[in-house]
């Protein structure tokens, strides 16, 4: 059984205060949601007193990043995973496509940074996903391919427990349109069987796989419905207590 996740990214959102403020104010409203692992990613300055507010509740921290060098040392602007952990990050994303795209991270850094995470004893979440102009071109399959391959390379079998995928495709993240759920369900049963063929079936079979591109309270039960979609990476819509719950709450 694949316990879903359903995570929160803030991206450069909310102030210390106002971080506290939601996650206090989420807290008891997915007090009960046992049915998932509901994480939450503030900014660095964050993690640490939001992950402390949130002790011995079922809401987990994340990191929205890490630095690729896996011990301390003269990396000006850089944090480490073990860094992360230490301020009581138990997740990290890794691979946004922000990072991709507006900081040109690249699958060898995106790897390096996965394997920081993993050491750091870190759950990574890795961020996959094609633009709206790979996808009209029929080569959406290919780019998630290369991605998953590059971002995944080297890691060994108890590594892959550790990974969580999140498909994001870029054109439905923050615009509004989101892939349908057959769409999502599509590339998702098509990241399990790159797993499978890269890995192992039973990798395969117990990755969890998330979705993420504009969900809301309004579509997420009919993501949770297909078969191969685990959780969801949630960005725009997790930065209010009311809607992220609602997303987490699906089950009703
Ligand atoms: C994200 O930032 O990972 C994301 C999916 O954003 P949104 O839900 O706003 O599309």
């Amino acid at each position: 059984m694949r316990k879903p996740v359903i995570a929160g990214n803030w991206k450069m959102y909310k102030t210390i205060g106002e971080a506290v403020d939601t996650a206090l104010a989420l807290k008891p409203l997915v007090a009960n949601a046992n049915h998932c692992e509901v994480v939450l990613a503030p900014v660095f300055t964050a993690i640490k007193t939001v992950a402390d507010r949130l002790e011995g509740s079922n809401v987990h921290v994340a990191g929205q990043n890490c630095s690729t060098q896996v011990e301390e040392g003269a990396h000006t602007g850089e944090v480490a995973a073990f860094m992360l952990r230490d301020a009581g990050a138990r997740y990290v994303i890794v691979g946004h496509s922000e990072r991709r795209h507006l900081y040109a991270e690249s699958d060898s850094m995106v790897n390096k940074k996965a394997r920081a995470g993993i050491a750091a004893g870190l759950i990574v979440i890795m961020c996959v996903g094609e633009i709206l102009a790979q996808r009209e071109q029929g080569i959406a399959e290919n780019v998630v391919r290369g991605q998953l391959t590059g971002g995944s390379s080297g890691l060994t079998a108890s590594d892959l427990d550790r990974i969580i995928v999140a498909y994001e495709p870029v054109w439905a993240i923050g615009t509004g349109r989101t892939a349908t759920p057959e769409q999502a369900q599509e590339m998702h049963a098509f990241i399990r069987r790159v797993f499978a063929e890269r890995h192992s079936p039973e990798a395969a079979r117990a990755l969890r796989i998330l979705y993420g591109g504009s969900v809301k309270p309004e579509n997420i039960a009919g993501l949770m419905a297909q078969q191969d979609i685990d959780g969801a990476l949630v960005g725009g819509a997790s930065l209010e207590a009311d809607s992220f719950a609602k997303i987490v709450n699906y089950k009703g």
